[in-house]
């Protein structure tokens, strides 16, 4: 769909008004100043009145069909041009979502939101004192959020504040992310750095190498600092992909390099291909105490995980996870995917029957989601997926599946490109809540990334200014830069935590 705009000669409306054109449309194109190419043209006013700004905006399609919308917001104070640009943005972004809905006919229930964290908005209003139902009234009237969003953005916030009372506290200390690259083979959806683990033994025997270095700098350092760690979480890739004897390896030097690796809150093991669970890498977890992992079935229709790349039997996936039952693991999440290839509502039905028969602590819901690196989206033809109905009543499957079975939504996430403009959804039972899952999504504490591919957000426990850090995403490249890596993440933390940013 192209876009003509009229009347906002500014070049920062481009994205945002793209983002918003394309939750309903694929591949939209807006023309900032106009264009006689385009299938319609929206002409806005703006009036600043001081204090409020008043927006119209007027869609005419080639038809000749018109839709008018007009809005007016109080502006609050600001302290700089960017502050004040954002108001009028998500004022112009108001009523440009209601003239497109009303010419589409489709709702959207996030509303103007298009960024990946909604909860956040409202952990924000949150610390700042505001009741919560003026909390609600404002999401709803500023962003249009539906009233069934903000009551899964609230269920959910008010989870996390009761399984972690002192996240709004936990600036002092930090959490640990270890990224290992390698998966048996590449999932079409993929874009994390995951290898193919297969004759590239030389390559993990460098990478380990890297890594064991990168976690005795980084212990040493926060053990010089006093500074303790809340969580640890090994992602992937699949974390299981390497032997039982490195993974044992990998934890003595966890044990040995952390600070108090006793008293972290959690340690978890995506150990999410059930094709790389073995009786030895199990009894390897359960001898360094770790118990939360994760077995990921995606889909229990085979034809599907064919088609997706996954080279593993759904029996496989029911037999590692009674494996890894037997063998005590008493945390174990699995993750499903709505909307995969040639599935409906059938074949997801089945998936949530068959979850019913084991019962993990939690259940995460994805709905799939274009990345533009992936296999899938590179040949999209290729990859039939339900339309946007049938993935909504998926989803309201999934809410009703999880809230009949004691299950509560504790954490989400919104992607680009995914379908229906939908959500990923944490569920779990009661206190088994993956902490690091809400850490990360509500970016309140700083996460160290160690490892190939792994990302560090840097939260400033001041101004709350974050900064994003990688390290290399191919092993190679890793195993040939990791030490100059490990120095300027260390750098950052020295500058994050020295005694005029250190938080009291
Ligand atoms: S198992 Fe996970 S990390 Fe590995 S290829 Fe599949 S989606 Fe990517």
């Amino acid at each position: 769909m192209r876009i003509s705009i009229v009347g906002l000669e500014d070049d920062r409306f481009t994205r945002p008004l793209e983002l918003i054109a394309n939750l309903f449309f694929e591949e939209s194109k807006v023309f900032i100043e106009g264009s006689k190419e385009a299938d319609v043209q929206i002409n806005f006013t703006l009036k600043d009145l001081e204090s409020a700004v008043r927006v119209s905006a007027e869609l005419k399609d080639t038809n000749g069909n018109i839709q008018f919308s007009e809005y007016q917001k109080e502006l609050k104070p600001y302290h700089s041009e960017k502050e004040y640009f954002k108001q009028i943005k998500n004022a112009v972004s108001h009523v440009y979502l209601t003239v497109l809905q009303d010419w589409t006919g489709m709702i959207q229930k996030w509303g103007i939101l298009t960024g990946v964290r909604p909860t956040k908005l409202l952990h924000k209003k949150i610390q700042e004192g505001v009741p919560p139902e003026i909390a609600h009234r404002e999401l709803k009237e500023e962003y249009l959020i539906s009233d069934e969003k903000i009551e899964l953005m609230q269920q959910i916030v008010d989870r996390q504040l009761a399984v972690i009372p002192d996240l709004y506290s936990l600036q002092k200390e930090v959490s640990i992310y270890i990224g290992i690259p390698f998966c048996p083979t590449k999932c079409a959806y993929c874009t994390f750095p995951a290898y193919a683990i297969n004759g590239r033994q030389g390559s993990v025997d460098s990478f380990l190498g890297g890594l064991h270095y990168e976690m005795r700098q980084i212990g040493e350092w926060l053990k010089k600092k006093g500074i303790k760690i809340t969580t640890v979480y090994y992602g992937g890739g699949t974390p299981t992909s390497i032997t039982a004897e490195e993974m044992d390896m990998l934890y003595e030097e966890m044990y040995t390099s952390f600070p108090d690796v006793k008293n972290i809150r959690e340690i978890t093991v995506e150990a999410g291909r059930p094709d790389t669970i073995t009786r030895e890498k199990l009894e390897v977890l359960k001898k360094w105490n770790i118990d939360r992992i994760s077995i990921n079935p995606q889909s229990y229709t085979q034809e599907t995980l064919k088609a997706i790349g996954r080279h593993h039997t759904v029996t496989e996936t029911i037999e590692k996870y009674q494996l890894a039952r037997s063998m005590g693991m008493n945390n174990i999440n699995m993750d499903l995917i709505i909307g995969l290839p040639g599935e409906g509502t059938q074949e997801f039905a089945h998936s949530l029957a068959e979850t019913e028969k084991l019962m993990p602590e939690s259940l995460t819901v994805h709905t799939l989601s274009f990345k533009r690196a992936s296999e899938m989206t590179k040949n999209k033809e290729k990859y039939k997926v339900a339309d946007r109905t049938e993935v909504e009543h998926m989803m309201e499957l999934a809410q009703n599946w999880t809230a009949a079975r004691g299950y509560v939504p504790y954490y989400l996430y919104r992607q680009k490109n995914i379908l229906g403009n939908l959500e990923n959804v944490g569920y779990a039972l009661p206190n088994q809540e993956s902490l690091y899952n809400i850490i990360i999504m509500e970016e309140t504490q700083t996460i160290i990334g160690l490892g190939c591919g792994a990302s560090s957000k840097f939260i400033d426990p001041v101004t709350g200014k974050i900064t994003h850090f990688a390290n290399p995403k191919d092993p190679k490249s890793y195993n040939e830069n990791f030490k100059a890596y490990t120095d300027k993440k260390i750098n950052i933390l020295e500058e994050l935590f020295s005694e005029k940013g250190s938080p009291a």
